[in-house]
């Protein structure tokens, strides 16, 4: 791991453009960050990877988008109005808000030394109003969770698609939570996207399936790049589940600044789809038409980060290396996560036949595989721009190239360079990306 990579990273970000400052021209406003050019390219490859495999490449999971605000009545069965709290503590000298849980000594501040308050609970919801009149009535309250929209969308997808169980709902979305204490750029926010799975399965199949998806979504990880020796799996102890959860198991990342949480995997019981039967007056309970059963699903909820993991693999994929006396910095990403596939180079931007030739060819790419060109400035700058966005080809279009018609493919990783006839190269590079 490189000294100070997570300064590294975030500087990175800055510079080329992956994620920067929310507000920045008014200075910022704190912890909330916004994804520029290339940033959001990577943001959406890893929804749609997430997708793909989740969605997509399986029979049993559909695919949602609910709304972010809810009615007030679901929090109220969710728990979340009664439990989404964090203990809070004030220092009377700095005025810093500390989140109990992080404090060794609970009536000192870590920060100055000065006095804590008595630890208060702070609810993490976000409310606003609904309509015009800020009234009582029409508090509502921002998502803190994507998961309540599938339990509440239950009846519906069983009405509709009439799946059988074990089946899922899948859904990528905003959700908002008032921390504490956010930090560490994008790995704790107040808004942020998760990517999330409710898995309706028969209760005594519950624990079985837990498992599976335990393993599924580890090995997720790994398919995309994220080194082994930087992932594992921790269960939960029984005094750390959530109050709706039997068992849990999270998936954590080795970060720059300890290992933490990336995703949750917890068999949620039948708590939820209880809780909204009796709050709603609906019936929630599932019909099998075997055994003339009827009852309500347990939950197995994959849950995880969209911000989180694209943090984890920027810094996964970060690298440093000399080359010929200088430091070249490359992200190596998944190629279906790298932002751009291919850059297309002109050796000399003064040649107006290169310019021409290397436009064209970046023109008809274009339109099969995600290309940019770039011609403001020498290669070596532009070849070192371009590993620090992880591109994964750079083709180079030079003199010899307006008499054989070949360009210089250059692959990120090994940057060995081959001669390509310039006909040949989309399908080179489809072969390649495929
Ligand atoms: P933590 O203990 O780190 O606060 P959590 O256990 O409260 O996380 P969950 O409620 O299980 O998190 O949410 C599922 C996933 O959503 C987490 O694994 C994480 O990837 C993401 N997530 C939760 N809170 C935040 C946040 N404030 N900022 C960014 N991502 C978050």
């Amino acid at each position: 791991m490189p000294e100070n990579l997570m300064e590294k990273v975030v500087s990175l970000c800055k510079r080329r453009g992956l994620i920067f400052q929310s507000s920045d021209i008014y200075g910022g406003l704190s912890n909330t960050w916004d994804y520029g050019p290339y940033g959001i390219e990577i943001k959406n490859n890893l929804k749609r990877a997430w997708w793909k495999t989740n969605v997509y490449e399986r029979n049993d999971i559909y695919g949602m988008d609910a709304a972010i605000l809810m009615h007030p009545k679901v929090w109220e069965a969710s728990g979340h109005v009664q439990n989404f709290f964090d203990l809070k503590s004030d220092c009377k000298s700095c005025k810093k808000r500390l989140k109990t849980a992080d404090l060794k000594d609970k009536a000192k501040c870590p920060e100055c030394g000065g006095q804590l308050t008595e630890s208060r609970p702070f609810n993490l919801m976000f409310k606003t109003h609904q309509g015009p009149v800020e009234e009582a009535g029409s508090e509502i309250y921002m998502r803190p969770e994507t998961a309540q929209g599938m339990f509440v969308n239950f009846i519906n997808i069983l009405d509709s698609r009439h799946p059988k169980l074990p089946f899922g709902l899948a859904q990528i979305g905003k959700a908002f939570r008032n921390e504490v204490t956010p930090g560490n750029f994008t790995f704790r926010t107040r808004e942020f996207e998760q990517m999330e799975i409710e898995y309706f399965v028969k209760p005594s199949e519950a624990d079985a399936k837990l498992e599976e998806w335990i393993e599924a979504r580890y090995n997720w990880y790994l398919d995309f790049g994220l080194r082994k020796d930087n992932l594992r799996k921790r269960p939960h102890e029984k005094d750390e589940l959530a109050h709706y959860a039997k068992a849990c198991t999270d998936i954590e990342y080795n970060f720059p600044f300890g290992w933490s949480e990336l995703e949750g995997i917890a068999n949620r019981t039948d708590f939820d789809l209880k809780q909204h039967a009796q709050a709603s007056g609906k019936d929630l309970q599932y019909f099998e038409d075997a055994t003339k059963e009827k009852y309500y699903p347990y939950i197995i909820e994959p849950s995880g980060g969209v911000d989180r993991s694209v943090l984890a693999f920027l810094v996964d994929a970060y690298f440093e290396e000399m080359v010929k006396d200088d430091l070249r910095v490359v992200l190596k990403l998944h190629k279906d996560l790298a932002p751009t596939k291919v850059a297309v180079l002109p050796l000399l931007r003064n040649r107006p036949e290169i310019v021409e030739m290397a436009k064209k060819l970046a023109g008809d790419l274009k339109k099969s595989i995600i290309t940019i060109y770039d011609d403001t400035g020498a290669i070596g700058k532009l070849y070192r721009r371009q590993d620090e966005v992880g591109t994964l080809y750079c083709i180079t279009v030079d003199v010899q190239s307006l008499e054989d018609k070949q360009v210089t493919v250059r692959e990120r990783d090994s940057m060995l360079q081959e001669r390509i006839a310039l006909d040949k190269v989309k399908d080179y590079l489809i072969t390649k990306l495929s």
